[in-house]
């Protein structure tokens, strides 16, 4: 089941790399790198780094490397064909595969055609059909103009049995394999969607995967919402809408915000909130908040979280201890949806994602907003029920600070607070979950007003200065001290930063270098597989682990130093290296005493900049010579 190299390679080369991680990190030129935050762990400064000429990428924090098809391997859990095959199909290039793999993708590749086709189709259909009229008033009275039904190429599926199915010529095998159709009774294709409007679901590339349709009022379809079915290319556990349209926004503010509701999205998009998105017709699931994380670490939720259920508490908890995400909740007025609100009141659906607090929070104040704090035995109950709730929390310094909260909310003593707490945890709680007089509807109007108690882990949003970006990088710090002599810094080795011009500017260091300059064994091998490969990628192939794994780290480090500076010091170190040696051999070899005296003197003219370059020269010949003669250095 193997793809030829020639159409590995042939992928590989079309494919930019860049333009590939974006889809993943917001990636910032710096240099000649790419740099941003880590799709592969959580950090909040970026050491991230990728050089696209090369295309290879190296993470200075988790270690991560590799190329494009690496990439898409580790981002999105597939195997290596499956990832040269997803590369093949954006860069539009056909491989050659046996077995029945390449069947499987030349289907996901014709599915994907077709719901494209069918999006285009129903959006024109909206746009200018005589039959949309009803739906373009419907869509006019929500508030959506023209730029909007084009933003989000809503649609109109007519109400006819096949009009899609014939119009486009689809065939059962494709209409049904995409979703689209069905086959009837009677045996024949027809449309999934009938008199509804459309909202393309797109994967976060914005390929159309499936469709979401909406009745208009006075329908007698009874269900108001329906979703395409599951397919080859469409698994809703793992599909995001309009996760392709608020990537970017969500990537630069670094918090993305999940609704209930296509319209939901589309009301924040429309209230100056681009960074919504929504589940499709199926509850928030892990798999959604991992493909989420790859882009922020916030998640504000603006559905009614708590009518979630008390499973959600746990799930969302988990998610924030395991996925290292920080989980609010939006402070939606009571009874309102994001939809409704961003038509009457835009700024406050606004200032509810701004005003969003820790999911805990948002539950003790809203069991706090419901009772009755007026009398002992109120707060008694309040408190009991809030700690009801803290009691839930996994991290024992979070539960103590709400204790604190729900204490002076309350009027009472944090210690006994604190006892009863340990005893809900221990025995469960002796009252009821917080009852029903917890709904939305009774959740006071402060609720949503402060903004002074923030997540207690002090979430700082990813940095947006080059000052930051630049200090955080840790080569660009060693190579500043280093000023053309040793630094401290353990990444300042001139074998390393002449291996770094070796690969970012060889016509600099062109013929200056020999293997001989290298005393540590892998540089040495990296230089060796530099040399004898025609360009980078095929040295990278060529070289055996831990020689690779430096190779690809070093194509996202540039070279700071002057290149003389770097190859008068590696000559430096080795020739010192060197001479102790001759000194031994003189002791038997007299004549090696004349060739130390040269060498010595040579060694003193590395310091006069006018005739370094030529004395390192010939240094660097001597070293050459003599390693052919008798081996030299540490590692000989
Ligand atoms: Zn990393």
């Amino acid at each position: 089941m193997g793809i030829p190299d020639e159409d590995v390679a042939r992928v590989r080369a079309a494919t930019d790399i860049v333009a590939l991680v974006g889809e993943h990190a917001a990636l910032k030129r710096v240099g000649q790198r790419w740099v941003g935050l880590c799709p592969f762990h959580t950090e909040k400064s970026p050491s991230f780094s990728v050089n696209a000429e090369a295309g290879f990428y190296y993470c200075f924090g988790c270690q991560a490397s590799g190329d494009a098809i690496t990439f898409v391997r580790e981002i999105e859990h597939l195997d290596f064909v499956d990832a040269v095959r997803r590369l093949a199909d954006k860069a539009g290039i056909t491989i050659r595969e046996d077995g029945n793999s390449g069947r499987d993708n030349q289907k996901r590749k014709v599915f994907l055609d077709a719901m494209e086709q069918a999006t285009e189709w129903y959006h024109h259909r909206l746009l200018t059909g005589a039959d949309a009229g009803q739906a373009r008033d419907y869509l006019r009275s929500r508030g959506y103009d023209g730029d909007v039904v084009r933003r989000f190429r809503l649609g109109w599926a007519p109400d006819g049995w096949d009009t899609l199915c014939t119009s486009l010529e689809l065939t059962e095998e494709v209409a049904v394999g995409a979703g689209l159709g069905f086959v009837n009774r009677r045996g024949r294709i027809q449309d999934a969607f009938r008199a509804r409007v459309l909202f393309p679901i797109c994967d976060p590339s914005g390929n159309p995967v499936a469709l979401g349709g909406r009745i208009l009022p006075g329908s007698t379809d009874p269900a108001k919402y329906k979703n395409s079915t599951e397919t080859p290319i469409y698994s809703k556990r793992r599909t995001l809408y309009a996760l392709n349209w608020a990537k970017q926004d969500v990537i630069k503010s670094g918090e993305v915000v999940v609704c209930e509701g296509y319209t939901d999205v589309i009301g924040f998009f429309e209230a100056g909130v681009p960074r919504a998105v929504a589940t499709c017709g199926t509850a928030l699931a892990e798999e959604h908040v991992r493909l989420l994380k790859n882009f922020a670490t916030r998640v504000v939720l603006a559905f009614d979280a708590d009518g979630a259920g008390q499973s959600a508490a746990g799930r969302f908890y988990e998610w924030e201890r395991s996925l290292e995400i920080d989980v609010a909740v939006a402070a939606l007025p009571p009874g309102s949806d994001p939809a409704d609100l961003a038509r009457s009141d835009p700024a406050a659906l606004k200032a509810a994602v701004e005003g969003a607090k820790p999911f805990l929070q948002f539950r003790i104040e809203r069991i706090l907003g419901a009772a009755d704090l007026s009398t002992p035995e109120g707060r008694a109950r309040g408190a009991d029920h809030a700690l009801a709730a803290v009691a839930e929390h996994p991290d024992d310094l979070v539960r103590d600070q709400y204790v604190m909260q729900v204490a002076e909310r309350c009027r009472l003593d944090p210690a006994s607070l604190r006892d009863r707490l340990e005893r809900i945890r221990r025995d469960g709680p002796r009252t009821a979950a917080p009852d029903r007089s917890s709904r939305p509807d009774r959740t006071p109007a402060h609720a949503r007003a402060s903004s002074d108690d923030r997540d207690p882990r002090g979430y700082d949003g990813p940095p947006d200065d080059d000052a930051e970006w630049d200090e955080r990088d840790e080569w660009n710090a060693g190579g500043r001290a280093a000023g053309g002599r040793p630094s401290s810094s353990p990444e300042f080795r001139p074998g390393l930063e002449a291996l770094r011009l070796a690969i970012h500017r060889p016509e600099d260091v062109g013929d200056r270098l020999e293997p001989v300059l290298f005393s540590d064994p892998v540089q040495r091998a990296a230089f060796t597989a530099l040399m004898d490969a025609d360009d980078l990628g095929e040295a990278i192939d060529a070289a055996p682990g831990r020689v690779q794994a430096l190779l690809v780290r070093l194509t996202v480090e540039e070279p700071r130093s002057d290149p003389e500076e770097v190859v008068v010091q590696l000559v430096r170190d080795t020739v010192r290296r060197e001479l102790p040696l001759v000194a031994v051999e003189a002791r038997t070899h007299p004549e090696a005493m004349e060739q130390a005296a040269t060498v010595a003197g040579e060694l003193q003219e590395l310091d006069d900049p006018a005739i370094r370059a030529q004395a390192a020269r010939r240094l660097v010949a001597w070293l050459s010579v003599r390693e052919q003669q008798n081996g030299i250095g540490q590692d000989a």
